[in-house]
């Protein structure tokens, strides 16, 4: 660790906030080069989605390299790719299911984000994107350029986001509501506010391309979007043909306790970005979407790291076992009893100031316990207390991440395998953790 930080960027991230050197890992545990043993509520950051060198994927990725199978092959047919395409397919939400196109992307969501704004551009001949306040979409200039974090748009250079036409709107975060009226009240004003931007010819908006969005904002703070907001955006896009592009780059694959985020609301959107999960932990990101949107031509968007067989077989593998062992459903039930352990937890702690997510994908925001409530009972964010209970939770053996805005939501997502005693442990460590920066 020592040397990584002489020699590795200043930009790296996790490697501070998480000071372990991972040596070993299995299912939802992960062990340092010490020795030491820790409960990964991380999970590669969402993509883990039956844990760390799950059996079965191990065994197929032996089994491919022990046949010669080619590992790289740009954009070209395998067999592996077309078992793996075929899964996917027959996966995917409403409309898109068996009939979608898909398209291999450079294998980060971040480039699959280019794509679908890419594709948007294309298929519309319309150039602007509507994004939400909070999203995050990945760290590449147009991904960025759509993402919220002012920090990370500086970073980029894009303040201005990039010349690609972005509008921000106000996504419905009901614990710190930009409308300040709270739910339910809150996704009916975004919703209403969309549409009249889009109708009125002087908002100053235009027809834009497309609408990007997470059903669950991850990064930004693990906040759920209410059905009927999703149901409304869809509505209001669809009739005027603005192109509907869901990022479940961190939601999919069973994490929120349906296969896709999107469905739970029934929406099914225009072009579906997938990454993270979708290839079983190696690199992999695609995006899925209506055939009639298939405009583009021969190497629109092409690179050269689009064909990883072993991403591919690690990705069919995971498809297979998340639907075969119904881990949504599972992802629904240990996240309710979670959900309900943090809730507990914070009638005992003021510095929890709110417990929200879906499935596994869960989210406490620590606020300044005595800080002044807010007209709508929020306190404070205490970025600081925040830190200080990711320490405390590592030092009791478990791994969490931070995210929201000043990085004040402690977030959970653990492997959807994790077991009933492993989360029972998660909430342990979490209430060991509470404690000791509650004593300071
Ligand atoms: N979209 C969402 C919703 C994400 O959570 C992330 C990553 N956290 C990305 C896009 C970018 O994915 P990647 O880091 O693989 O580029």
């Amino acid at each position: 660790m020592a040397r990584q930080s002489v020699r590795e960027s200043a930009a790296r991230s996790y490697a501070r906030s998480l000071p372990i050197a991972p040596a070993l890992a299995s299912g939802a545990i992960v062990t340092g080069a010490d020795g030491r043993s820790y409960l990964d509520c991380l999970s590669g950051a969402g993509t883990l989605a039956i844990g760390h060198n799950h059996p079965e994927v191990i065994a197929a990725l032996r089994s491919t390299l022990d046949s010669g199978a080619p590992l790289h092959v740009l954009d070209m047919i395998t067999p592996d790719k077309d078992a793996f395409t075929a899964a996917l397919l027959a996966l995917l939400p409403g409309e898109l299911r068996d009939v979608a196109k898909v398209h291999f992307c450079s294998p980060a969501g971040t480039d699959a984000v280019e794509a679908a704004l890419k594709l948007a551009r294309v298929a519309t001949g319309r150039s602007g994107v509507i994004a939400f306040s909070g999203g995050y979409h990945g760290m590449t200039l147009g991904a960025v350029a759509v993402s919220g974090s002012a920090r990370m748009r500086t970073a980029a250079g894009t303040l201005d986001t990039g010349g690609i036409g972005v509008t921000r709107l106000p996504f419905p975060y009901d614990y710190r509501c930009p409308f300040g009226v709270g739910a339910p009240l809150s996704a009916e004003l975004s919703a209403h506010l969309l549409a009249t931007m889009l109708d009125d010819a002087s908002s100053g908006v235009g027809r834009p391309a497309a609408v990007i969005l997470e059903v669950v904002q991850g990064e930004g703070g693990v906040i759920p979007a209410p059905d009927r907001w999703l149901r409304a955006v869809r509505e209001v896009t669809a009739e005027r043909g603005v192109l509907l592009i869901v990022d479940e780059v961190q939601t999919g694959i069973g994490r929120t306790g349906t296969f896709w985020a999107c469905e739970r609301a029934g929406v099914t959107p225009d072009i579906l970005v997938a990454a993270k999960a979708v290839g079983g932990g190696l690199p992999l990101a695609v995006i899925a979407y209506r055939p009639a949107l298939d405009v583009w031509s021969p190497g629109d968007h092409t690179g050269t790291f689009r064909g990883n067989t072993l991403a591919m077989v690690a990705g069919r593998v995971t498809l297979e076992v998340v639907t075969r062992q119904r881990l949504p459903e599972r992802a629904a039930r240990v996240g309710a009893v979670l959900v309900e352990g943090l809730r507990s937890l914070a009638r005992r702690h003021t510095m929890i100031g709110d417990v929200r997510g879906r499935g596994l994908m869960i989210g406490a925001e620590i606020v300044d316990p005595v800080g002044d409530v807010d007209e709508l009972g929020a306190r404070p964010a205490a970025p600081l207390l925040a830190a200080a209970l990711r320490t405390a939770a590592l030092r009791n053996g478990l791994i969490v991440e931070l995210g929201g805005r000043a990085d004040t939501v402690l977030r959970l997502l653990p492997p959807l395998t994790i077991t009933d005693a492993e989360a029972q442990l998660v909430l342990d460590r979490l209430a060991a953790a509470c404690a000791e920066v509650t004593a300071g």
